[in-house]
């Protein structure tokens, strides 16, 4: 098949990475003439540019921009796709971008992989990304049958875990497991760096183990994407935030009334909502 990326960045990258190795021939499209050179002497596109115009006769088009972008790419991307192309793209929030494009390009069927780095750009992609993770698509009631399924097979190509959802309901779950710890990890960061002496604070960075590792990694990525993401699926992220910090409320209330006994049964029972989100751990 031809597929087309545009935006060839850690996740872009490392899609036509995998689709190359299986045998499809693939065209990237990046906003850096810099970024082709280096896609290309890496192997993982094909030939590309900075022009749309090489998309033309591309079956599936991939946008794999930030994901604040993605609307504004489509919009400038599907005056030069062939009319049977599918059009689909990797963003972190489904509804509002399915809203808005759909309605230009009628074979657009959202998709997310679950599955990065704290790393962008070319230079971050890397292959077998996404095997074993999930890859979720949210077809709406328009969405074409024979194209749901020809997605469906590449995306299985790629070693995933394949889901099918409601763009809505997508953006709920990513909320709580997605966003939300974005904005939790980087208020621990946030929160360690107010202690106002300089020797403890030295102290606890040569001491800071697995355990801090662990929990702070995602409020140490990338910044744009993380405000990106937040814009995006604000509200839902809002109503999240502020549900926990009910559960942090009730902590700090537990504490001050050295209710030990409380305080057991809630990590009693945090151990246990723990294993319903297996994940990949690691
Ligand atoms: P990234 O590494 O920063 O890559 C994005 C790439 O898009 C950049 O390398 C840039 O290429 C290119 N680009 C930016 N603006 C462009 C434009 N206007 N036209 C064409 N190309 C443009 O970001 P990423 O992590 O791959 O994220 C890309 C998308 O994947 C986002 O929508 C994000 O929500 C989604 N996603 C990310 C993750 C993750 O963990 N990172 C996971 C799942 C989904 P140049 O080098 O040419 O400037």
């Amino acid at each position: 098949m031809h597929i087309g990326i545009v935006g060839l960045g850690l996740i872009g990258g490392s899609l036509a990475l995998d689709w190359r190795q299986g045998g499809h021939r693939i065209t990237g499209v990046s906003r850096r003439a810099a970024t082709i050179t280096l896609a290309q002497e890496r192997g993982i596109i094909d030939h590309g540019g900075t022009e749309l115009s090489l998309l033309a006769s591309c079956e599936v088009v991939v946008l794999c921009v930030p994901v604040v972008q993605l609307v504004q790419t489509a919009e400038l991307v599907c005056p030069h796709l062939r009319a049977d192309a599918i059009l689909t793209d990797v963003g972190s929030v489904k509804a509002p971008v399915v809203q808005a494009i759909t309605p230009l390009w009628p074979g657009f069927i959202g998709g997310h992989p679950l599955a990065g780095t704290a790393a962008q750009g070319i230079a971050a992609a890397q292959a077998q990304l996404f095997r074993q993770r999930p890859y979720v698509l949210t077809p709406t009631p328009g969405t074409h049958a024979p194209q749901l399924a020809r997605l469906q097979t590449l995306i299985q190509e790629l070693g995933a875990h394949l889901l099918v959802c409601d763009p809505h309901h997508h953006d709920r779950a990513v909320a709580w497991i997605s966003h939300l710890p974005i904005w939790v990890s980087a208020a621990l960061l946030n929160a360690a760096a107010r202690e106002p002496d300089p020797q403890i604070a030295a102290l606890a960075q040569q001491l800071a183990s697995s355990g801090w590792q662990d929990t702070t990694r995602v409020g140490g990525g990338n910044p744009e994407l993380g405000v990106g993401l937040a814009q995006s699926n604000r509200e839902h992220l809002l109503a999240d935030l502020r549900h926990y910090h009910q559960e942090i409320a009730q902590v700090i209330a537990m504490l001050e009334k050295q209710d030990i006994a409380g305080l057991t049964t809630y990590l009693e029972n945090s151990r246990r909502l723990g294993q319903a989100f297996p994940g990949k751990r690691g």
